[in-house]
């Protein structure tokens, strides 16, 4: 939320996204004086004393917050989750291997694209048919015995579909694109091979990935990689093979930080589950407005809707606007409008939305 001189704006934006008000004023406050150095955190090394604490209390917070087992590394990478989607098979795909690949969404899909570069991929379940709005049920995947690992994204970011359970894949490792609902819940990360999550959305400002990798999975490439993009190099070096982005993952740590005080995930789960509840009872109440998405896979974190009649999306995207809602134009790929809302949106926003929403059909509907 952002006071500006005579209006409050709530910002949709599924990512870079809005951040908590809380973290924003103190990084404001230390931002020209850190941690009593008299220098920004954004200007000092790497590899001082002070940095360095702040990335160890960073992980030891993540580490507390997800309940990270001590056989997973935590990597603070950069090149974004879109790195991993060749990072994972340059990595963990070895000659004479398949991975196999779950398409729920545009997110996935790229990942199965670029994965094609590096070896051999298998399309073992897709919703595409059906516009990706729902997920192929467990017992339709197609897996291989000895796959490589199965990649999923348990969250869709444009087409606002949400993995509610962790699915069984039994004994081959899992890797998760966890990044449009990474921290909004409760996860079992003992489950999982590789957890994957882009930090512009619950995590901070654009600029680092967090991969969470099982120790076993790390240092197996079939081929010489560049250092950057070898998950043993980076373990090895602590992600300061080279220089990280310092500011992002200061920013992170406030965030881990404010998420604690919070009340950890169980609370980020509980505004969660209030937030998109709300908002999918108001669209699921009119007419106006709907959501294609399998009620059994809604994301709490991005809700696609459109219109009654598409020809209202300019008039209402303005008028939102003109009313403090700002971001909420859907994906070009999807049209109509998208409501990202993640841990830091409060409540009163989508109240405030969901307002605008019933005054707007009354008006136009
Ligand atoms: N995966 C998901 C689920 C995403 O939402 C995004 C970005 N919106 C990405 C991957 C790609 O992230 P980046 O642009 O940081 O590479």
């Amino acid at each position: 939320m952002e006071q500006m001189v005579n209006k409050t704006v709530y910002n949709f934006a599924p990512g870079p996204a809005m951040l908590p008000r809380a973290v924003m004023e103190q990084a404001q406050r230390e931002f020209l004086d850190w941690n009593a150095t008299g220098m920004s955190v954004m200007e000092i090394s790497h590899r001082s004393k002070e940095f360095s604490a702040l990335a160890e209390e960073s992980e030891a917070d993540l580490r507390d917050i997800l309940g990270i087992p001590g056989n997973y590394q935590v990597l603070f990478l950069q090149g974004g989750a879109t790195s991993q989607f060749s990072m994972v098979p340059m990595n963990l795909l070895r000659e004479g291997q398949v991975a196999d690949y779950i398409l729920t969404g545009n997110w996935s899909k790229k990942a199965f694209k670029e994965a094609q570069h590096f070896g051999k991929v298998n399309m073992a379940a897709s919703s595409e048919d059906v516009n990706f709005t729902t997920i192929p049920d467990r017992d339709t995947w197609k897996l291989g015995d000895q796959s490589a690992y199965v990649y999923y994204c348990s969250n869709e970011t444009i087409g606002g579909l949400e993995f509610q359970n962790t699915p069984d894949v039994g004994e081959r490792p899992l890797v998760c694109d966890l990044t449009s609902h990474a921290l909004s819940r409760p996860i079992d990360v003992s489950r999982y091979g590789i957890i994957i999550a882009g930090s512009q959305k619950n995590i901070g400002p654009a600029g680092l990935v967090i991969v969470i990798i099982r120790e076993d999975l790390i240092g197996k490439p079939s081929n010489h990689l560049p250092s950057l993009y070898d998950y043993a190099i980076m373990a090895e070096n602590g992600s300061m093979f080279n220089t990280p982005a310092t500011f992002s993952w200061y920013m992170a740590s406030l965030v881990f930080k404010w998420i604690k005080a919070q009340g950890g995930l169980a609370a980020m789960e509980r505004n969660a589950i209030a937030r998109s509840g709300s908002l999918y009872q108001a669209i699921d109440a009119s007419d106006f407005y709907s959501n294609p998405v399998d009620r059994r896979y809604r994301s709490r974190m991005n809700i696609p809707f459109t219109l009654a009649d598409a020809a209202l999306d300019g008039k209402f995207l303005a008028e939102a606007k003109a009313a403090g809602l700002e971001a909420l134009k859907g994906h070009r790929s999807v049209g109509g409008m998208r409501a990202s809302i993640y841990n830091a949106m409060p409540q009163a926003g989508v109240d405030s939305l969901i307002d605008f929403m019933r005054d707007f059909e009354k008006r136009y509907g």
